[in-house]
């Protein structure tokens, strides 16, 4: 079992309305660690009336939640932030047990997550209007920004508090409360928020979490009329569906979708820095993030020898469960997953290319897989049209700049890309021509707080932390004043 220093984060109940609950009718599933196939315990198996409950001890505690002062509220974000830096250990230790990251990453995404709640909370305060130059001398036209109301939040498994954090944070700090659905495998770092969240002063019922059938309690989420707003992170397929079932209600949506990450590597690229960020694009977490480098183009000139030292690296990289030390890659999260890297990779030897490294299942069983690489990929290949979500690199083949962001741009996604060049014209134009909401430019690492996060075409709608990101959460009301 987990061994930490406070055995209490650890919960196996959902937190509703500042309550620690079981299912009305006491339904559990058990959490599973992915890198040993063990049970870590149980949570409640909820549905639509507990979601229902949630919903409206949020609106309850919506009138005393916006009336605090930013200030105020801005406190209880930056306690928040210290407690989870506080325990970031035990923090690091549950994301591992239940996610599979390698405890280094854990710790980094908890101090990322918590910086979400120390920059929104800064940014509460600097919630601005505006007065307006009139148009009539006996009228003043003011602008005024207010808290959306109610809002409610799906998180996915692989980044299980960073997700939730750079949603809760913008919303609190508006003024709003919110009920939040974890990813149903990954529910203990969720829980473990909730009990920091009490320690830190949070109202009941402004931050509720709500665990179990991920389909009726997003539909009542969806469907209920409190809720001002939907949050989404997840796969394009759920994305669209929430979309669907917000329609009848009008709510306002944020969506962190599927990406489809393009990284170019060009002749005049530094190739030791390019090779080093790939690796780091492509390997974190396993390869499952939405961000991960899924297509990497390297230009004709540098193709065999940036293969070679980027296999060279991937050979070295090792997998174990990610709380032994010096491990770069856990598990993959869960069985299915594998399944489809296995497909991925056959689909594209199948058609020509070739297995520089890796292939296959990791002795170490379970859901482990070794790190793979792939030369001779063409867009012919599953691979180049859907994210492959797990540690496989394909390596394309091009020659010119213009054909490079025709290939990069020839996708239903738009969330992030990469690339690797010197001439500074070049790296204006490239980047001003890639169809991504984010581009990082001789960098695989782009996230943080205080940049905005998010994509265009079928990549999702809004974007997330940053000075842009609290404006998902608030509404603009506009007051005419007349007679003057
Ligand atoms: P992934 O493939 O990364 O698991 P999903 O989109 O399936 O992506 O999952 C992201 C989140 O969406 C999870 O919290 C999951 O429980 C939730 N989810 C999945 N299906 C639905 C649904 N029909 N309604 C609401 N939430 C859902």
């Amino acid at each position: 079992m987990l061994n930490l220093k406070d055995p209490s984060l650890l919960r196996q109940q959902a937190y509703i309305d500042g309550e620690w609950c079981d299912a009305i009718e006491g339904q559990t599933v058990a959490v599973t660690n992915p890198a040993t196939g063990e049970s870590l315990g149980t949570v409640p198996h909820m549905g639509a009336q507990e979601t229902r409950r949630a919903i409206e001890a949020a609106n309850a505690a919506w009138p005393a939640w916006r009336k605090k002062t930013a200030r105020e509220r801005a406190l209880i974000l930056r306690k928040w932030n210290d407690l989870m830096l506080e325990n970031a250990d035990d923090l690091a230790a549950i994301m591992t047990a239940e996610q599979g990251k390698p405890l280094a990453e854990a710790k980094g995404e908890v101090s990322y997550a918590a910086s979400f709640f120390e920059w929104f909370g800064e940014q509460a305060k600097r919630i601005e209007g505006d007065v307006l130059e009139s148009p009539a001398r006996d009228r003043r036209l003011i602008v005024t920004k207010e808290p959306i109301g109610v809002c409610a939040a799906i998180t996915p498994w692989n980044f299980p508090s960073a997700m939730i954090t750079r949603k809760v944070a913008p919303a609190l700090a508006a003024g709003c409360p919110i009920v939040l659905k974890p990813a149903e495998l990954t529910p203990y770092s969720a829980l473990a928020l909730a009990v920091l969240a009490e320690r830190a002063g949070v109202p009941k019922g402004v931050f509720s979490v709500v665990i179990g059938d991920a389909k009726a309690i997003g539909a009542e989420m969806c469907a209920n009329p409190i809720v001002r707003k939907l949050s989404f992170t997840g796969s394009t397929p759920v994305g669209r569906l929430l979309m669907e079932q917000c329609a009848p209600t009008v709510k306002k949506l944020s969506l962190e979708l599927g990406g489809n990450a393009s990284f170019i590597v060009f002749d005049d690229a530094d190739l030791d820095a390019a090779v080093e960020g790939a690796v780091a694009s492509k390997y974190r977490n396993a390869g499952q993030t939405c961000v991960c480098a899924n297509r990497i183009y390297v230009q004709d000139g540098v193709y065999d020898e940036f293969a070679r030292r980027f296999t060279e690296k991937v050979k070295a990289l090792k997998v174990g469960n990610g709380m032994e030390p010096g491990v770069n890659q856990g598990p993959l999260i869960e069985d299915k997953a594998i399944v489809k890297v296995e497909n991925h990779i056959a689909d594209a030897l199948s058609k020509g290319a070739r297995l520089l490294t890796g292939g296959k299942r990791h002795e170490l069983g379970h859901s482990f897989f070794q790190p793979t690489v792939l030369a001779d990929v063409t867009p012919d290949m599953l691979v180049s049209e859907e994210e492959t979500f797990g540690p496989v690199a394909p390596l394309f083949r091009f020659k010119t700049e213009e054909e490079v962001i025709a290939l990069a741009n020839n996708t239903e996604f738009g969330l992030a890309s990469y690339f690797y060049a010197r001439d500074i014209n070049r790296v204006w134009r490239v980047a001003e021509r890639i169809e991504t909401g984010m581009v990082g430019v001789n960098t695989g690492l782009i996230s943080n707080e205080i940049a905005p996060f998010g994509g265009v075409k079928q990549s999702g709608l809004g974007r997330e932390g940053s000075k842009y990101g609290m404006d998902d959460y608030l509404v603009i009301k506009y007051i005419c004043l007349g007679g003057m």
